[in-house]
């Protein structure tokens, strides 16, 4: 069926881990919000991340990269499909600047011991805060934080 989602046009057959520049919109004709696919997993591999890695790292992007780019982040969100995540930035921020704030999260939160260290995982402020894997965690944001250093040396 044809569709004009932007990324229902990729070949998730071929698509690699990675990140993307997936969408690029315009308002008022000129300023730019961007939406960039943080590919964690190739979908062949059919190697998914699982919901309580997915929600520990959300909660540590949201939280973190907020701190990196400043409000220039319009949100962090999980893939349905769970093999990675969107982010989006509004703003002239240049790709590669982007690029380095995700590295850095990925370098200084990918040690973490307890649940109290992943910020905003409490009843008051999450829907479900027994939801997390700090081990997982640290280990897909390790391995994304060496692809991304591989990608920046490009
Ligand atoms: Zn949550």
């Amino acid at each position: 069926m044809k569709s004009k989602v932007a990324s229902f046009a990729v070949d998730h057959t071929t698509l690699d881990r990675g990140f993307y520049l997936r969408s690029l919109y315009t308002v008022a004709r000129i300023y730019p919000i961007k939406s960039y696919d943080m590919r964690f997993r190739a979908p062949r591999e059919k190697a998914y991340l699982t919901p309580e890695v997915i929600h520990t790292i959300e909660h540590l992007m949201a939280h973190y990269l907020r701190e990196e780019l400043g409000n220039s982040v319009v949100s962090f969100a999980p893939m349905g499909c769970k093999t990675g995540f969107y982010l989006v930035v509004k703003g002239w921020v240049p790709q590669r600047k982007v690029m380095e704030a995700v590295l850095k999260v990925c370098r200084e939160q990918s040690a973490l011991r307890t649940q109290s260290d992943v910020p905003g995982l409490t009843v008051v402020q999450c829907g479900n805060p027994e939801l997390y894997d700090i081990e997982g965690s640290n280990a897909a944001l390790a391995e994304y934080g060496d692809l991304l250093q591989e990608l920046l040396k490009r």
